[in-house]
């Protein structure tokens, strides 16, 4: 069977998190602190503050970008259900904007024209790793006085041409980028997340909220000669990531390089495999963009019955994802309140027609070839003969 993914995780983080373990300190304290420091400087970022997971992350940008209760923000639906559920935490209102097709990613054009006088964010995807057009996201949110956070969950070690030179997602373009180490993305501590700002404050902020705003922190307490009483001045949150996670992700990090520049091998060779299965459409970059691929993810042509082609290839030992979700279509958001500018035909496209293919880095060339012809198999099948011919 050849599985969807297989995380990058062997001796090195197994005595990293032994190594914690036996330390004494096993909850946000030194690791965490160094893992901060070392993903800062992977992304160039000014500030980097660890959390619990990408959808903490989320709610505590947000709240630092000022969304409150009755605000919107321009987003998409065609995203893991976190992005639009953060803002729904916030008690705003998620408006959602339909996607580029070739890109998976905003369109830039519609997200300015859903802008009202109750906007205050914009929350832009960079979807399966894929840079979203952030040349064009930050002027629009400059010019309308509005905060962009980036939900950068699955684009760790992914890159955006700006201004001539390559720079990692994260640094941030916007104010705000968060991150997930999710066993499905290319860093992953079992669970946890990171935030990425070039706001001194919003760091500061960060830090309280995620300790239930506790004004002296335990490792200071720890540490000191004098007896010292903490308050809680405001309501937070327990968003914590333990040590023990950040041990593991400083061990993540070290291959993260090599993890990227494997996956960018496979992907291409993927595309080559699959040029000239017809009607299949392979994803593309932008010539500004340097996907992580943390996913890749074909459209099968219209003929073909998603299912049926996934249940062929899951019948042939090789196992495939469905393309990402709309949120709007699940019944938690049957009756919420979200509003949409017209229609998100492309977003609901994009879910019934891509298909995630298996993306690893021990996938073997015999491996990728073997689905690739499988692909194509399960493809011919269901295409009608004047196409195929
Ligand atoms: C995975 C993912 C999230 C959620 O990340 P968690 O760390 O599981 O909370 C949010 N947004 C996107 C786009 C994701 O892919």
């Amino acid at each position: 069977m050849i599985p969807i993914i297989k995380p990058s995780l062997d001796e090195r983080e197994a005595e990293a998190a032994s190594r914690v373990i036996l330390s004494g300190w096993i909850t946000q304290g030194p690791e965490v602190a160094s893992f901060e420091r070392e993903f800062a400087e992977m992304v160039a970022a000014p500030h980097a503050c660890a959390v619990s997971n990408c959808t903490t992350a989320l709610h505590l940008a947000l709240l630092a970008a000022g969304v409150h209760a009755g605000d919107e923000v321009v987003t998409v639906s065609h995203s893991y259900i976190a992005t639009a559920n953060s803002i729904r935490y916030c008690g705003a209102v998620p408006v959602f904007v339909d996607i580029e097709p070739a890109t998976f990613n905003i369109d830039p054009h519609l997200a300015e024209a859903a802008i009202t006088d109750k906007t205050r964010a914009i929350l832009c995807v960079h979807q399966v790793g894929m840079p979203c057009d952030l040349a064009s996201l930050v002027p629009i949110a400059e010019r309308h006085g509005l905060h962009l956070i980036e939900d950068a969950a699955c684009a760790a070690g992914s890159e955006i041409l700006w201004n001539g030179q390559w720079e990692r997602i994260g640094k941030p373009h916007g104010d705000a980028a968060c991150f997930s180490f999710h066993p499905r993305k290319l860093v992953s501590t079992g669970d946890g997340g990171m935030i990425t700002t070039r706001h001194k404050d919003w760091d500061k902020q960060f830090r309280l909220w995620r300790q239930h705003a506790m004004s002296v922190p335990d490792t200071v307490r720890h540490s000191s000669n004098e007896v010292i009483f903490e308050t809680y001045p405001e309501l937070g949150f327990n968003y914590r990531m333990t040590d023990i996670q950040a041990a593991v992700g400083r061990e993540q990090l070290k291959k993260l390089p090599g993890i990227v520049a494997r996956r960018r091998e496979l992907a291409s060779r993927y595309s080559s495999l699959l040029a000239d299965v017809p009607g299949l459409i392979t994803p593309v970059e932008p010539e500004w963009a340097r996907s992580n691929w943390q996913s890749y993810c074909v459209r099968l042509p219209k003929s073909c019955d998603q299912k049926q082609t996934m249940q062929t290839l899951l019948d042939r030992g090789i196992s495939t994802r469905r393309g990402i979700m709309c949120a709007h279509r699940e019944p938690a958001y049957r009756q919420q309140p979200w509003r949409s500018l017209g229609s998100l035909r492309v977003s609901e496209q994009a879910q019934e027609t891509a298909t995630i293919l298996p993306l690893y880095n021990e996938l073997s060339l015999a491996d990728q070839e073997y689905i690739a012809e499988q692909l194509r198999a399960a493809v011919l099948a269901q295409t009608p003969c004047e196409v195929s011919a």
